[in-house]
């Protein structure tokens, strides 16, 4: 569908899997990724994509049957 208006774009913590946290630019607030800059292969250069830093990597794991 096409709207006149945009989206009211806000300023947003964008808050990854690994635990990192970044601002963004979008429509929502508090967004939740699986994946971010610090953590992705392509950026590290690790198999190991997820940082444990809080836990919450291993509840996330748990969650979807990693290893
Ligand atoms: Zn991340």
């Amino acid at each position: 569908m096409k709207a006149k208006t945009h989206p009211k774009y806000i300023k947003t913590t964008a808050r990854c899997a690994c635990g990192n946290e970044f601002e963004t630019g979008s429509t929502k607030e508090n967004i939740r990724v699986e994946i971010c800059s610090q953590c992705h292969p392509f950026y590290t250069g690790n198999k190991q994509r997820l940082v444990d830093t809080t836990g919450r990597v291993d509840k996330f794991k748990k969650k979807y049957g990693l290893k």
